[in-house]
């Protein structure tokens, strides 16, 4: 497969550079090519997506709502092969990767409807005969970049309530998610959405990131990605006063008390833990175990991390497969490098394929660092997970708040009042009582505290806020 540019309701190959993608569960498979994309091709991008915003902010609702509801019956349609070329690019296994997929269908069904619901509230007014009333109305060109570890679902989330609420849409994926997104674009293509309502631009962040944010004409930017990154953008759309959204990093802990139901905790703890490969913002990074339970639960992920089955990201049995490419192997494993020479191993998986055929990284579960070291305060954003006892629930609430991130949090404990103290007390923009960190519906707003996002929220209704700018207006009839 090859990526490229849906630029104005044309397709096009760019010609700033070509880049091959392996399989990363394979690498001496090619799995395609991505065409670079240059500062011409972002400005084509910016005045196509000006030129079609007055039309479809004019569309009514219920119309732009149809062609959501078509984009995401084609998708549902094309599951298996939108999913097939995500694992095949990125390397999430392929029964997770139909499961997020699935989530963009219900994305865009969830949004489409907003096409048929109230958007807008009356007021009472404090002279007689006065309507007053608010109403969304669109933010205009809205930049979107998406990261690659989500390559269907975070586009979508974005995307769609962009869409519903007006806007017209600049997309920018990460460059080893270009050709998901290539195919992707094509089923929204299919669905008839009319011509640069959606644009994309494949290319390097570094390179395009500039040109989007400091000289195409957008009104708002939606990112998703590392918080270096996420916190310059937020400069540079502060500096020209447009709407800006960045979800970014995260070093979610789960807190495991003593009196916590081990069959619960401990599939839902390596869940967040090790789908994906670790490679979710909200992935397990550090686990907080009350002293009376470190054995037990110790001896009870090592039991369950013996059973787990690490291969292709085709494989259906998968429960993790490689990571995504030659960089974040490299990056992952200078952490397993320094765990190695600094940490004890508590639990390792089990490689069911050979290490160097692809990105694979083995699981790892490790202790014996304190609170300040990097493994317990850096995204690793790979297979790991550093274990750390508590003394009681205080020191436990207090190890899980000191971070600077805050995207999510979990708590495993069958004492309704602690639980509850800690969905209170703990920093996390997503706090849960015996749920893993991740996996948080898309009906629900999703997004972080502290470093970890713009104190913004995705999905759900909290969407629609972002994507939209709310009037007050106000009639007098009498
Ligand atoms: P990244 O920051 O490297 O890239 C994200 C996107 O930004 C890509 O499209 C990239 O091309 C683009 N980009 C890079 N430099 C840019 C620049 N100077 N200007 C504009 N755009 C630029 O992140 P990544 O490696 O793709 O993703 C992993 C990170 O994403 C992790 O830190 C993870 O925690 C985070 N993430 C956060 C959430 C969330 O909702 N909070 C969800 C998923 C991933």
């Amino acid at each position: 497969m090859e990526s490229r540019n849906w630029i104005g309701g044309e397709w096009t190959t760019p010609n700033a550079g070509q880049v091959v993608i392996k399989n990363p569960s394979n690498v001496s498979e090619e799995t395609g090519v991505i065409h670079l994309s240059d500062k011409a091709d972002v400005l084509q991008a910016g005045q196509a997506a000006k030129q079609a915003l007055g039309k479809w902010a004019s569309t009514i609702l219920p119309a732009r709502g149809e062609i959501l509801y078509k984009v995401a019956a084609l998708l549902e349609q094309q599951a298996d092969d939108v999913a097939r070329i995500a694992s095949l690019e990125m390397g999430k296994p392929i029964s997770e990767m139909k499961g997020e997929v699935m989530r963009g269908v219900n994305l865009l069904k969830y949004y489409a409807a907003e096409g048929v619901r109230a958007n807008g509230t009356v007021i009472p007014a404090s002279q007689d005969k006065v309507l007053q009333y608010t109403k969304r109305v669109p933010l205009g060109v809205v930049a979107i970049i998406t990261p690659w570890n989500f390559p269907v679902a975070i586009p979508i989330w974005k995307i769609a309530p962009a869409l519903i609420s007006g806007n017209t849409v600049i997309w920018k994926p990460a460059e080893v998610a270009s050709l998901t997104a290539t195919r992707v674009a094509q089923v929204f293509a299919d669905a008839g959405l009319p011509a640069g309502v959606l644009n994309l631009v494949v290319g390097k962040g570094r390179v395009l990131g500039d040109v989007l944010l400091k000289e195409v004409e957008i009104d708002a930017v939606s990112f998703t990605g590392s918080t270096g990154t996420g916190m310059g953008i937020a400069a540079a759309a502060a500096s020209r006063n447009i709407k800006y959204q960045t979800e970014m990093g995260g070093k979610n802990a789960a807190v495991v008390l003593n009196d916590a139901n081990l069959a619960i905790t401990v599939p839902a703890v390596l869940s967040g833990a090790f789908r994906s490969a670790g490679q979710k913002c909200t992935a397990t990074s550090r686990v907080i175990v009350e002293k009376g339970i470190y054995e037990a639960f110790s001896q009870a992920v090592r039991d369950e991390m013996a059973r787990m089955h690490i291969a292709s990201a085709l494989d259906p049995k998968s429960y993790l497969g490689p990571v995504a490419t030659a960089d974040q192997h490299e990056k992952v494993m200078s952490y397993v490098k320094m765990a190695q020479s600094d940490a004890q191993t508590i639990a390792q998986g089990q490689l069911q394929v050979e290490a160097a055929s692809g990105h694979y990284i083995t699981p790892l579960v490790v202790e014996g660092v304190s609170v300040d070291h990097p493994l317990v305060q850096e995204e690793i954003f790979g297979p790991m997970m550093t274990m750390l006892p508590a003394d009681n629930f205080d020191d436990a609430l207090a190890l899980c708040n000191k971070t600077v991130y805050g995207l999510s949090a979990a708590v495993f404990t069958g004492d309704i009042s602690k639980g509850m103290r800690f969905l209170d007390e703990a920093e996390a923009g997503m706090v849960r009582i015996n749920q893993e960190t991740a996996g948080v519906e898309y009906q629900a707003p999703f997004g972080g505290m502290k470093m970890s996002s713009s104190h913004s929220r995705e999905q759900g209704q909290a969407a629609l806020d972002f994507y939209s700018q709310t009037k007050t207006c106000a009639v007098y009839y009498g």
